[in-house]
């Protein structure tokens, strides 16, 4: 098989001057990952910055409250900026040392990658540009707020919808120009060889540690793995540590939106979607695209999950039957994430819940001998206006009424 091909998906589409930069970075990342030196000092770097290992929660008392398989939740929720976005990010920072640029750029949405961007080059002190569609600027204020408090230069993005995908644009054309000194920081497994696989590497020790933890409480592997899907770097980070395992069923779960026949989703996997086969932003999978091929509008609760593309590792690992995919919608969601905090005190991101959807459906199927692992990918303290407003909470409302009056 091709280099940087999963299947039919993948590849490295990319204009001609970026050629050498792409070089450089494959010959830097095939170097670190031969060193088993540059690992142990990834792993000792998230030790003592990013609270590794995370534990792998027994959920006692969601567990009972289903009556079937016992529940493991892997809790990336704990990692620093709350989330496994660190894994990937402090990664490549370390690789951009070794390369010895001075220099990040990186693309945003929700603003998670870009905090976790502006948060690695502020401790390695490199120099950082964010790339944000000027919608997404308005709609995640505080992400942009710390951005650059961090120290970072936001920069909003004025095309097309101006969203994540006008934003992957922008830094792009950015790179092409200052590649020199410039390292542009993929938040995903998606983008031109090597990303998906770069950043399924590092986001593999989730899955190294989950494996260790499981056999530890469980005695053996897990029935099924659950891991919410938008790019696909948590799922991916999970599965690899279970992939070899044939009996160990692994679920991907999308955003199922207003529903699937409404069309107001970002579901890529699942039947009926309407993601169809393309090339774009530098690589080949499904995108959710008119027949044109012109990018549609992707709509989810959980703003990490909404996005056009899906990893090429999973459009191929889905194709092959290895991964299967379910999507969640956004008020199934919402009842989860009440579930989970009540009984457990723990409150995932709403890109996570959707993992935790799935798994609250088919748990109560399970025999009690069973077990199942959810990779809570972040916590949702992010989220309280997007759960306060989905809640209707009138105290909320009256207190966000009154620290604007007091801005007036
Ligand atoms: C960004 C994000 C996601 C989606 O990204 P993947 O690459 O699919 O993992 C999921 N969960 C959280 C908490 C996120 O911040």
């Amino acid at each position: 098989m091709k280099k940087g091909y999963y299947g039919q998906w993948g590849g490295a589409f990319i204009p001609e001057v970026l050629q050498a930069t792409f070089e450089t970075l494959n010959k830097v990342y095939e170097s670190a990952r031969a060193d088993a030196s540059f690992w142990q000092e990834y792993v000792d770097l998230m030790g003592n910055y990013s609270c590794r290992p995370t534990p792998l929660t027994y959920a006692e008392n969601l567990t009972r409250h289903l009556g079937g398989a016992k529940i493991y939740i892997k809790r990336e929720d704990l990692n620093h900026t709350g989330a496994h976005k660190a894994n990937n990010v402090m990664g490549q920072g370390l690789l951009v040392r070794r390369m010895g640029k001075k220099r990040v750029i990186a693309e945003t949405g929700a603003g998670q990658h870009g905090v976790a961007t502006a948060t690695m080059a502020a401790r390695f002190g490199f120099a950082c540009t964010i790339y944000m569609g000027e919608e997404d600027v308005a709609r995640q204020r505080p992400n942009v707020f710390w951005m650059e408090k961090l120290g970072a230069t936001v920069v909003p993005v004025t095309d097309g919808s101006r969203t994540l995908k006008d934003a992957m644009n922008e830094a792009f054309r950015d790179w092409v120009t200052s590649m020199d000194d410039t390292h542009y920081v993929i938040g995903t497994v998606c983008g031109p060889h090597p990303f998906p696989e770069m950043v399924a590497w590092f986001q593999s020790i989730i899955g190294i540690e989950a494996r260790k933890q499981i056999l530890a409480q469980h005695g053996r592997m897990p029935d099924r793995v659950y891991a919410c899907v938008g790019g696909g770097s948590n799922a991916m980070g999970i599965f690899q540590g279970f992939l070899d395992e044939p009996e160990v069923e692994l679920i991907g779960v999308e955003a199922g939106g207003q529903g699937i026949g409404t069309g107001k989703h970002a579901s890529r996997m699942v039947e009926g979607s309407g993601a169809s086969a393309g090339v774009a932003q530098g690589y080949k999978t499904k995108f959710l695209q008119s027949a044109e091929g012109q990018m549609c509008d992707t709509h989810s609760i959980a703003a990490g999950l909404d996005y056009v593309g899906i990893s090429p590792i999973l459009a191929d690992l889905g194709e092959k039957g290895r991964v299967r995919f379910a999507a969640a919608t956004d008020s199934e969601v919402i009842e989860a994430l009440s579930l989970t905090m009540r009984t457990e005190g723990l409150i995932p991101a709403m890109e996570s819940t959707h993992a935790f959807v799935q798994a609250i459906k088919e748990a109560p199927t399970m025999a009690k001998d069973q077990a199942i692992i959810i990779n809570m990918s972040g916590r949702g303290d992010k989220d309280i206006f997007t759960i306060a407003h989905a809640f209707d909470d009138p105290s909320w409302k009256a207190f966000i009424v009154k620290r604007a009056d007091e801005y007036r």
